[in-house]
């Protein structure tokens, strides 16, 4: 992906998998290295989350990169430049609908997008509009945790505590990760479970 022929051409690159699994990290180090390139790099991140700090994009292993909070994707419009190359967005899945969609014009526009979060939530199931990013991506990017409990590569995000709501914010204290063989959903293991078996909506 660094090698192109028309260099003033967008595209999508999506990072996704569960909590834990690197997605942060990867983002990161893709924006250090866009800089390091001396290329124009705007960081954004749903207000929502503020697990870490404020104004920066966070991983589990305390790396920190600036980022503007935004509410609604169209607000990334407000701070696009017109020298702006590469656009880091992490906590996609927070963004509701229109992301994909302004993340689309941004691409059209030769703009450099590189997108962050969870493809799942803690019920295994997709979790909207990041099944529309994969669809549309030119570069997709898997990341895979550890299993907390048997150590095998884990997709899953296990919630620690009892709720029903969709969006709970927190981190270790909350969530952890497991493979698809441990993860459970009430307290039960349902390894082959996907989207509404896992008992539909809360
Ligand atoms: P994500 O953005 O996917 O939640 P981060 O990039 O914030 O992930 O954090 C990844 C880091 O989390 C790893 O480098 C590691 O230091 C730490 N970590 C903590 N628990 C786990 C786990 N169960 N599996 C893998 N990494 C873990
Ligand atoms: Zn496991």
């Amino acid at each position: 992906m660094n090698i192109v022929k028309h260099p003033n051409r967008g595209w999508i690159e999506v990072i996704c998998g569960p909590m834990f699994s690197g997605k942060s990290e990867e983002l990161i180090r893709r924006l250090r290295r866009a800089r390091i390139a001396r290329q124009d790099v705007l960081a954004f991140k749903p207000r929502l989350d503020n697990r870490y700090s404020e104004n920066a994009i966070a991983s589990h292993n305390q790396q920190i990169i600036p980022c503007v909070l935004i509410d609604t994707a169209d607000e990334i419009f407000v701070h696009l430049r017109p020298q702006t190359q590469v656009v880091g967005i992490d906590e996609v899945q927070f963004l509701g609908a229109a992301a994909p969609r302004i993340c689309r014009e941004m691409a059209a526009r030769g703009v450099r997008i590189i997108c962050a979060g969870l493809d799942t939530d803690y019920r295994a199931r997709p979790w909207p509009p990041v099944p529309e990013f994969l669809a549309d991506a030119e570069y997709i990017t898997k990341t895979l945790a550890i299993c907390v409990v048997c150590g095998d590569p884990a997709n899953r995000t296990q919630r620690k505590v009892h709720s029903g709501e969709l969006v709970l914010i927190g981190s270790a204290d909350s969530y952890e990760a497991r493979c698809r063989h441990c993860h459970t959903v009430d307290g039960v293991i349902q390894p082959s479970m996907f989207g509404d078996e896992a008992g539909g909506n809360p």
